[in-house]
């Protein structure tokens, strides 16, 4: 079973998260910091992204 990560809001799968970077070496911290944001280009708004089960359509799409 594959899962993707969609818009709470709208289902959109057209969603980005910014993270924490280190900027000394440029990695990824590992580990929640608890706070980031989460965008969805269909509201053009931040956004919770929920997983979903992919069901292989694009009836997500805005
Ligand atoms: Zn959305």
């Amino acid at each position: 079973m594959n899962y993707i990560q969609i818009c709470k809001n709208c289902g959109s799968d057209q969603v980005a998260r910014l993270e924490w970077v280190n900027v000394n070496s440029g990695e990824p911290f590992s580990g929640d910091p608890g706070v980031y944001t989460e965008w969805c280009f269909g509201c053009e708004d931040q956004t919770k992204i929920v997983e979903e089960i992919d069901r292989g359509m694009n009836k997500y799409k805005c």
